[in-house]
């Protein structure tokens, strides 16, 4: 069944050149890349982004990690995979959460690491359930962001609303 996935690469992964690196193992999966994006990502973003672990004691290291201060690099890549089986064929080739469990040579078992707090610092995002691909898809990318018609979406027109264009 087609399927699509976010996939996040970490600020771990763009401050050590990891992006090609990690481009190249995901096309071992053949699937098509639909979406991508440079994102400067607020707190309330990352925070909604990992909303179900509010809580956890590593939550907000977790949020500064997503946001970039750990690593200096204030940006994510963000992207769209679809296909066949996208999301268990991402989750597989990224590995386990943990770095030191992930499967040696998978994404997180070749790249990640342990920080002395605890926090995995595992170089990349990927959605693990079609519902959790929905709303995060959702949270990241607008309609007009993605070439395929992967989610029902309406035109709407709205007035006196500031956005940034080009000055010349
Ligand atoms: N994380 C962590 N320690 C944990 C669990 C998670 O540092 O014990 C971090 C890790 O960066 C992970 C992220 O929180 O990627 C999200 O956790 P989740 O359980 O959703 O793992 P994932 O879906 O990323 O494999
Ligand atoms: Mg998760």
């Amino acid at each position: 069944m087609n399927q699509q996935t976010l996939i996040l690469i970490k600020p771990d992964g763009l401050v050590r050149s990891l992006t090609g690196n990690i481009l190249t193992r995901l096309s071992e999966t053949k699937l098509e890349i639909i979406g991508a994006k440079m994102v400067r990502v607020s707190k309330g973003l990352a925070e909604e982004h990992y909303r179900d672990l509010k809580g956890q004691p590593f939550f907000p290291e977790l949020i500064r990690y997503l946001q970039g201060d750990l690593h200096k690099r204030p940006k994510v890549m963000a992207m769209v995979y679809w296909g066949p089986d996208a999301i268990t064929k991402v989750r597989e080739l990224a590995g386990a959460t943990n770095p030191e469990e992930a499967v040696p040579t998978s994404i997180r078992g070749s790249f990640g690491r342990i920080r002395t707090t605890g926090l995995f610092e595992n170089v990349i995002h990927a959605s693990s359930s079609p519902a959790d691909a929905e709303r995060e898809i959702k949270l990241w990318f607008n309609p007009d962001d993605i070439l395929t018609e992967i989610y029902p979406s309406k035109e709407v027109v709205e007035r006196e609303i500031k956005r940034r264009v080009w000055a010349g």
